[in-house]
């Protein structure tokens, strides 16, 4: 199955990893301790998990579930719903929450993900209801040349332009080549933004939750229920926690004014987003070692990788410089030949809508689209960097980063 060589590097690898391991299940344990602890003080039963139908009146169950994913965040409050259908909607609902017409958007991580582009109307087109046909406008500070937030310019701009409503910050590199911001960091920022004025931080927490021992304090902290905090067990949906008052604005954006958090049928769904949140943090352990791994074994092939297995960590991606098509398509074989589901199948570069250059993908996913689940992408153009996240566990993960190791080696 695999190579002898293949074999005799990854025990290799494991053991120069070994460090970095005990220290990732050191966080999975602190972060499980909260996660009980909440279950327990909420007191978490069977009779949560019944489902409701039509309008959800009276959903015990699904209450319970917003009040343990706020709580096991940190937060005030806080609501997690399958009907979130990922997170850029999980994302415009915090947006378009807390933003009114004349207000201003200013995002301090340079750009946010692509998939927002469209939300606050920098894509070019109008007319759609993009948070520029409202008139909000947008502005944007740049991480520094090292990747720090530029705390000083944001003062400045708080300062200066009293619109500023919404301080946005993305935790994740995602699919850029910056550094990912840690929890101190975007806590710093809040700091920032508190001292000199009253705009609401929302953070991207999309593949940062349960990575450190604490979640940033944010006015809104949002996610995706298919990435870290639905532990690879919700089928769907997203969450937003934060501040009684943002997550309030929120629960009427999410359903509609004056109804809030009252409504939605849970419809089954309760049981397997509870027990996502009771995964959460072995999973996302799980997701980052198999990056520390995959870290260390293709540095030792020869490839340039971000992070490198021993750098302190606030996300589940690695990406890897893989130097030509060949090798980033042959990555992308080796991932999808490693994946539960689809094994068989052959990843090919495709045009992406909305992309300019042709994307490769491997997933095989039992949730579509999870990335909790092993998956990588990445665009077809130099220098061949492929974006790698998940592993439901090390073992089914390191299974398939061997895969990927001995198909880009021969
Ligand atoms: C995944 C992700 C999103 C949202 O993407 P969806 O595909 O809509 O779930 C937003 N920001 C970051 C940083 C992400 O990684």
């Amino acid at each position: 199955m695999f190579s002898e060589k293949i074999l005799a590097l990854a025990a290799e690898c494991e053991k120069d990893c070994r460090e970095q391991f005990e220290y990732i299940d050191s966080i999975a344990f602190k972060n499980t301790q909260k996660v009980m602890s909440v279950f327990a003080q909420n007191r978490l039963s069977d009779r949560h998990f019944a489902p409701t139908s039509g309008y959800g009146y009276n959903d015990d169950g699904r209450d319970l579930c917003d009040k343990l994913f706020a709580d096991a965040f940190g937060a005030e409050a806080g609501f997690a719903r399958h009907s979130i259908i990922n997170g850029t909607h999980a994302l415009s609902i915090g947006l378009y929450a807390l933003l009114r017409p004349g207000d201003t958007l200013l995002s301090v991580a340079g750009k946010p993900y692509d998939t927002l582009d469209e939300v606050i109307g920098i894509s070019g087109k109008s007319g759609d209801g993009s948070l520029a046909d409202f008139n909000i406008g947008y502005k944007q500070i740049d991480l520094d040349e090292n990747g720090y937030p530029r705390l000083d310019k944001i003062k400045e701009a708080l300062l200066q332009d009293k619109s500023i409503k919404v301080v946005f910050v993305q935790r994740s590199k995602g699919y850029s080549a910056r550094r990912t911001l840690t929890v101190s960091d975007i806590n710093s920022i809040c700091d920032t933004v508190r001292e000199y004025s009253d705009a609401y931080v929302m953070v991207d927490n999309c593949y940062g939750a349960f990575t450190e021992e604490s979640e940033p304090y944010a006015d809104l902290l949002v996610g995706s229920l298919i990435k870290n905090a639905g532990g690879g067990m919700a089928e769907s949906g997203g969450y937003l926690v934060g501040t009684a008052k943002a997550v309030e604005l929120a629960s009427y954006r999410y359903s509609t004014v004056g109804v809030g958090l009252e409504c939605g049928a849970s419809l089954g769904q309760t049981k397997s987003m509870i027990k996502g949140l009771f995964y959460a943090p072995h999973t996302v352990a799980q997701a980052v070692k198999t990056a520390v791994f995959a870290a260390r074994i293709f540095e030792k092939l020869g490839f340039t990788v971000s992070p490198k297995y021993n750098e302190k960590r606030s996300d589940i991606i690695q990406t890897f410089t893989l130097g030509s098509e060949d090798a980033l398509v042959k990555f992308c074989l080796g991932i999808q030949a490693g994946s539960p589901v689809d094994a068989h199948v052959a990843p090919v570069p495709w045009e992406m809508p909305g992309y300019n250059d042709r994307v490769i993908m491997a997933a095989g996913a039992f949730t579509q689209g999870s990335s909790i689940e092993l998956s990588c992408d990445g665009p077809v153009r130099p220098p061949y960097i492929a974006y790698l996240q998940g592993g439901l566990t090390y073992e089914s993960g390191k299974y398939g980063i061997l895969k990927a190791a001995q198909t880009v080696t021969e």
